[in-house]
């Protein structure tokens, strides 16, 4: 069970002067003037089917990218028959042998395919170079490398044996196919829910974000010159309705990877245990959702850290995290001070296209998401119990740019404390310093528990937060932003309404994927 020791890799800094930054601008620059096809694959055959959707990128939406090819339900069915082809041969290979193809796909993104994988994910899904490279090449890599690892982990698990048996864990993939259904806000979460499945010895059907097929497209060729076998992962794009039902009608279908909104999720669940009868197994449904992620400041913490802390951790990837904080809670006596630092970072955050290195803040990802969030930072303009501190202006004439914006309210069930909005906006709430029970109370009263933080410096305050918030956050941050988790070191995941709580990027998320057989053996 020797394999390569995984190891996060290092994040280039694309500073001033440094060849990555010449690099990923020239392919960016290539990719913006070629006009790309993206087609749909499927048994390793790349398919144009004349019925197309245009790709704009989010900062610049009048510029044309090129088109993807949409699937009719014919389509569908013969992605489904092709994972199906290849199942048995890909499920009975030495796990070394699948193991190769992620390894050498990890390699491949992390030489030749980096720079074009970061200019795919900086146009098509507005990105700046440093949000790019943690994401499409570092946290893709990592889940790649280590998925390797926590495999053979698994494998090395075997039972006791006495002198008049020999037992053993025989560590099947799933019977029949996973359907992945990926986010746009992380090519890494795109490349993951597909792969993770398959290094386990399953076939896939992908349907990629329709605002994510541009990079997606990329991964499928670095999947094809690692040397992935045609069928195992097979990508289709389309109408989302057609393509589920169509999948999820289907006897073989066995597993659903997910990310996405909670609503989404909660259908798919429905429509599973609806079909429950047609299907051979029962579908394992793994899946992460939505967050109302959240600062707690206790009054012993920095403020100049607790303002880090929301303005990191609310802004950066314009707020489209599922990890992002979107609710504050800070003592009332710190928030004059916490304050003036946060709008002093955010004058520093400059907002435009990712194409000039020096900003920041770029556009959220489409139009649908521009409105929502303009109608809740209106709102909360008019409303008597909000006000805006920071921020506020928008803009949708060219990209769909969102200024970052802090909401402070008097109301802790205010609109904007519990809907997750998706977007560059924070709403905090003041408490009084004597409330610090109550406060713990609120916190916790939410229907998401994805991320959250505790920003301290009283040892007992922390500890105390960290118990009465146990159900609150499945990723629990101790004086830091509630972002960033980091493949191998804090595993990702959280319950409620946030998700099954697999935590992508550790070993609970392959155990999903296995389906084992024990035998036992007498003499
Ligand atoms: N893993 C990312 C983080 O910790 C968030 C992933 C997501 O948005 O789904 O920030």
């Amino acid at each position: 069970f020797q394999v390569p020791q995984a190891v996060n890799e290092p994040v280039k800094s694309y500073a001033p002067g440094t060849p990555e930054r010449e690099a990923v601008l020239k392919v960016y620059k290539e990719l913006w003037n070629s006009k790309v096809e993206v087609p749909l694959y499927i048994g390793g055959e790349e398919i144009k089917t004349g019925n197309t959707a245009p790709m704009n990128p989010p900062h610049d939406h009048k510029h044309h990218l090129g088109d993807y090819h949409k699937a009719s339900k014919e389509h569908v069915e013969k992605a489904i028959d092709a994972a199906l082809n290849a199942r048995e041969k890909w499920a009975n290979l030495e796990w070394e042998q699948r193991a190769a193809v992620f390894l050498k796909a990890a390699e491949l993104i992390a030489g030749p395919y980096r720079y074009k994988i970061n200019a795919a994910t900086m146009i098509g899904q507005s990105k700046n170079i440093f949000q790019a490279e943690i994401d499409s090449a570092c946290e893709l890599i990592d889940f790649l490398r280590f998925n390797v690892e926590y495999m053979t982990r698994i494998y090395e698990e075997q039972p006791e044996s006495t002198s008049e048996a020999w037992n053993r864990l025989e560590y099947r993939p799933l019977e029949g196919f996973v359907y992945a259904i990926t986010p746009f806000n992380f090519t890494a979460i795109a490349g993951n829910l597909p792969s993770a499945p398959a290094l386990m010895g399953n076939v896939a059907i992908w349907k990629p974000s329709d605002s994510q097929v541009y990079s997606a497209q990329v991964i499928m060729e670095v999947f094809k010159e690692a040397g992935m076998p045609d069928g195992v992962i097979n990508m289709v794009m389309g109408d989302p309705v057609m393509i589920t039902d169509t999948i999820l009608a289907h006897r073989e279908f066995s597993g659903l990877h997910f990310t996405g909104s909670t609503t989404v999720f909660k259908n798919l669940w429905k429509q599973i245990g609806e079909n429950i009868h047609n299907y051979r197994s029962y579908p394992r449904i793994v899946g992460e959702t939505g967050g109302k992620d959240f600062i707690l400041a206790h009054k012993s913490a920095r403020p100049k850290q607790v303002a880090t802390a929301i303005s990191r951790g609310a802004f950066e990837f314009q707020g489209q995290k599922c990890s992002a904080a979107s609710r504050a809670y800070i003592p009332k006596s710190m928030w004059e001070e916490v304050k003036g630092y946060v709008v002093e970072d955010l004058k520093s955050f400059k907002m435009g296209s990712p194409e000039d290195m020096g900003n920041f803040i770029t556009a959220v990802i489409h139009e649908g998401s521009f409105d929502k969030l303009a109608k809740f930072i209106d709102a909360a303009k008019n409303d008597d119990d909000a006000e805006i501190v920071a921020g506020g202006n928008y803009d949708k004439s060219k990209g769909y740019f969102i200024e970052p914006t802090v909401i402070l309210t008097s109301n802790p069930k205010y609109s904007t404390m519990c809907t997750e909005l998706f977007g560059p906006v924070m709403t905090v709430y003041l408490y009084e310093e004597d409330q610090w029970e109550e406060t713990l109370k609120l916190v916790d009263d939410s229907e998401y528990a994805l991320t959250g933080a505790i920003l301290s410096q009283d040892r007992y305050a922390a500890a105390e937060a960290t118990k009465a918030l146990q159900n609150a956050a499945g990723n629990f941050y101790i004086n830091d932003k509630p972002t960033g988790a980091v493949v191998g070191q804090q595993p990702f995941g959280g319950a409620r309404g946030s998700g099954t709580n697999d935590k992508a990027g550790s070993i609970l998320n392959l155990y999903r994927w296995i389906s084992p057989r024990t035998i036992k053996e007498t003499f």
